[in-house]
């Protein structure tokens, strides 16, 4: 089973209520299952925009940093719950890699927006992307790659 960010696959749960549709993924989408840590947490769609505060997703694993939406709710607790439901499916299924959504404060993998919802992004990892590495996943952003590695992951996979 190889783990994709929803709303990669045109699905419409991010929290404006579109996606992000990626052509590549979408057509190899029968090879692909779609997670949504998010809604996995019970946030509605749509929803406020959050970013991760005073540190990224590791921190956030460890009780050292929180996430706060736009309006300055704290939703810590729904983004710790989805990232647990990822893990969860990760555990059941003996998954190994995952896709994840480049930038987002759950599916991020190498960057995350820095806090103050003006659009910069720092170094850092999201929250359901930094426990899945933990937890010995290999996650890739769909902005690492081509047509090529997907079918060379989608192969390795199968294999398995
Ligand atoms: S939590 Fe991940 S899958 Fe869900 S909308 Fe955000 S980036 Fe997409």
């Amino acid at each position: 089973m190889i783990l994709v960010s929803s709303c990669l696959l045109g699905n419409r749960v991010k929290y404006s209520g579109g996606s992000n549709d990626n052509e590549l993924l979408m057509r190899y989408s029968h090879y692909l299952t779609a997670i949504c840590p998010e809604s996995a947490g019970h946030l509605p769609i749509p929803r406020p925009p959050a970013e991760l505060q005073e540190g990224d997703g590791k921190a956030v694993l460890r009780g050292r940093a929180k996430v706060l939406n736009k309006h300055g709710e704290d939703v810590t607790v729904n983004f710790l719950q989805g990232a647990n439901r990822i893990l969860d499916i990760v555990k059941k299924n003996r998954v190994r890699v995952a896709i994840l959504k480049a930038n987002s404060p759950s599916c991020g993998k190498d960057m995350i927006y820095d806090g103050s919802f003006s659009g910069n992004k720092i170094d850092g990892e999201g929250v359901t992307a930094a426990l899945l590495k933990e937890n010995g996943v290999k996650v890739y952003s769909e902005n690492e790659l081509d047509e090529d590695k997907l079918q060379r992951i989608i192969a390795m996979n199968q294999e398995e």
